[in-house]
């Protein structure tokens, strides 16, 4: 992954410390599991992670899922201004896909034109369930989770 590796270089300490713990995990994670998993490296202050977090979001580097309030570290790094962001969350294992479909992009740049309206962000989150939950076999990495 040599594009965030590079991406990250410049990184504070606790910006690198939270960006690994979400680019390592399964799946999407809250402010507090950051908190938790990163308390033996010590941060200490719910305060440290969110200062962390707005620099990393604003960076591009991880995205916020709203509908669960939870964040995910991205997969992209090639969004626009423009880019249609979509996620895929799975009910049961509560992977995440992230997706960038230039077509649906297209259409919505299209229609925001006709109506004038100024994008500044787009982001759809789906809910189901993934390839492997609807075939009845979630991972089990989850299990107990919640
Ligand atoms: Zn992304
Ligand atoms: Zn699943």
């Amino acid at each position: 992954m040599t594009t965030s590796l590079h991406a990250t270089r410049d990184l504070t300490k606790n910006q690198s410390l939270v960006y690994s713990a979400l680019y390592n995990a399964d799946g999407p994670l809250s402010a507090y599991s950051i908190l938790d998993l990163l308390r033996k490296n010590g941060l200490r202050a719910p305060q440290q992670v969110y200062r962390a977090l707005d620099k990393l979001l604003e960076r591009g580097l991880i995205h916020r899922l709203e509908s669960i309030n939870a964040f995910v570290a991205c997969t992209h790094h090639d969004h626009t201004r423009q880019s249609v962001i979509g996620f895929a969350i799975c009910e049961i294992c509560e992977r995440v896909i992230e997706f960038s479909d230039p077509k649906l992009t297209h259409r919505l740049t299209d229609w925001a034109e006709g109506e004038g309206f100024g994008i500044k962000k787009t982001t759809i989150e789906i809910r189901g369930l993934c390839e492997a939950c609807a075939a009845g076999s979630p991972p089990i990495q989850h299990a107990g989770h919640k």
